[in-house]
């Protein structure tokens, strides 16, 4: 299969991989021990988490720590709800473990909208005694790249926290300075699955969701997983190595990829963009029969919807466009691993069955 849904999720690095195996140890070895425990096999499996919390804060701003969590969906509940926020403000095109949490703990959460380009305007306004601002560095569905550094500087000057979900930008863009609370995940860097962490600044005081063993700084119980987090972090520290050339690849990939399929419609800003995102639309196109003529290549509706109900989804609304738009638009996602010609093969036969319908 020509995989193109990094959006979604990315292969394991072989390097990630590498450094988990120690921790997945049996009978035998002694890398399976819990890391909470004293003796000897327990600390050396704390000390790997410990390198790979550092591995993972390489990627964030000083000044903070890094908490484990199961996923970003949990980093993100956590900072929402933990942060004692009652009144909040998040924008249009938040990610629903974001969106879906805020109107959970505040059902009134002003909803900051976004352009016809898919930008936050680093100006725009919120209610006076917001507690909590909440915008995204990168767009899951479209790419777009917010203005996140200037909104979180308005925050703090009006006394509102400022979260910021990293989890399509992270080991990619320069971490968002002045946010307050930093969300990632990864199985988006390149990562495991099952580990995502919080990011929480010196002094921001959070309660926990999920009570019990006091692992986390007692933010958030339950024992670590050694091989997720070693996995997170040998992930994490090549994100940060690679990251300008690997911009410079997907760039190339991005730019042969429009050109293929210069029939479509772009979705959102082609300038303020991560170039490993194309989301693209076309008039009157059955996206759902374009899938099923292309079964091997892994792109996504861009209407992708949470549930699979055939809502239309609501980012593409937030740009402007209708339902029929929305449904007939695309997301194709590059990566690291993805080569010239498998971006060449999928393009043109996505153009083709596309033109034949
Ligand atoms: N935020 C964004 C922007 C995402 O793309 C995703 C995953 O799709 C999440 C949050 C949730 O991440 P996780 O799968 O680690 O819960």
């Amino acid at each position: 299969m020509i995989y193109l849904d990094h959006q979604a999720t990315t292969p394991l690095a072989p390097e990630a991989r590498e450094a988990m195996l120690p921790w997945l140890d049996g009978p035998g070895g002694t890398g399976f021990a819990n890391p909470h425990s004293p003796y000897r096999a327990g600390r050396a499996a704390a000390a790997a988490i410990e390198v790979a919390r550092e591995q993972v804060a390489a990627l964030l701003p000083p000044g903070g720590r890094v908490i484990f969590t199961g996923s970003a969906t949990e980093a993100l509940n956590l900072a929402i709800k933990g942060s004692g926020a009652r009144r909040l403000a998040v924008s249009a095109i938040e990610h629903a473990a974001v969106l879906d949490t805020a109107r959970a703990v505040d059902p009134q959460a002003a909803i900051l909208p976004v352009d016809a380009e898919g930008l936050v305007d680093a100006a725009v306004a919120w209610p006076d005694g917001t507690e909590l601002v909440a915008v995204m560095q990168v767009n899951n569905e479209i790419g777009t790249i917010q203005p996140v550094e200037a909104l979180a500087e308005r925050a703090r000057a009006g006394g509102a926290l400022f979260l910021c979900d990293a989890v399509q930008g992270a080991g990619k863009l320069m971490a968002p300075a002045g946010a307050d609370l930093i969300a990632l995940s990864a199985h988006k860097l390149y990562g495991p699955k099952g580990i995502g962490a919080l990011w929480v600044r010196d002094g921001v005081g959070l309660t926990p969701l999920i009570h019990g063993g006091g692992q986390e700084q007692g933010l958030r119980s339950g024992t670590l997983s050694p091989a997720l987090c070693a996995g997170f972090g040998a992930a994490a520290a090549l994100a940060r190595s690679n990251a300008a050339a690997e911009e410079r690849h997907l760039a190339a990939l991005w730019a042969e990829a429009r050109a293929a399929l210069g029939g479509f419609t772009l979705n959102g800003s082609a300038a303020r963009r991560w170039p490993g995102n194309l989301n693209l639309r076309r008039e009157g196109l059955d996206v759902a029969r374009l899938m099923s003529d292309l079964r091997d290549i892994g792109f996504s509706a861009g209407s992708a919807c949470a549930s699979g109900s055939g809502r239309p989804s609501h980012v593409l609304q937030a740009i402007g466009l209708d339902a029929r738009a929305a449904r007939g638009s695309i997301r194709i996602g590059f990566g690291r691993y993805t080569g010239m010609s498998e971006v060449i093969e999928a393009c043109t036969r996505i153009a083709a069955a596309a033109a034949a319908q």
